[in-house]
């Protein structure tokens, strides 16, 4: 009698283009060219460290968020763990 017609539907956040200006403060406009956020190894999650992108050093903050949805009808159930 299981019912399991919910569509369950994982979000993943994905932080992309860099997009902070380092010329801001002489008027001007120049990106570092990053184009993905990846968070630096050995950092745990939520720290400070974690925060910054390991490719051009800005702050989350910085990059483009994008949110993909990823239906989970298309996967296996097996739970993947990551650390
Ligand atoms: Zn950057």
């Amino acid at each position: 009698m299981a019912t399991d017609n919910a569509l369950k539907v994982e979000m993943l956040v994905m932080y992309k283009e860099c997009i902070h200006n380092h010329a801001a403060s002489n008027r001007g406009f120049l990106l570092d060219g990053c184009g993905l956020f990846e968070g630096p190894s050995g950092t745990t999650t939520g720290s400070r460290e974690a925060m910054l992108c390991a490719v051009c050093g800005c702050h989350r903050n910085f990059h483009q968020r994008v949110v993909v949805e990823i239906p989970q009808h298309h996967r296996s159930s097996s739970i993947r763990h990551q650390q």
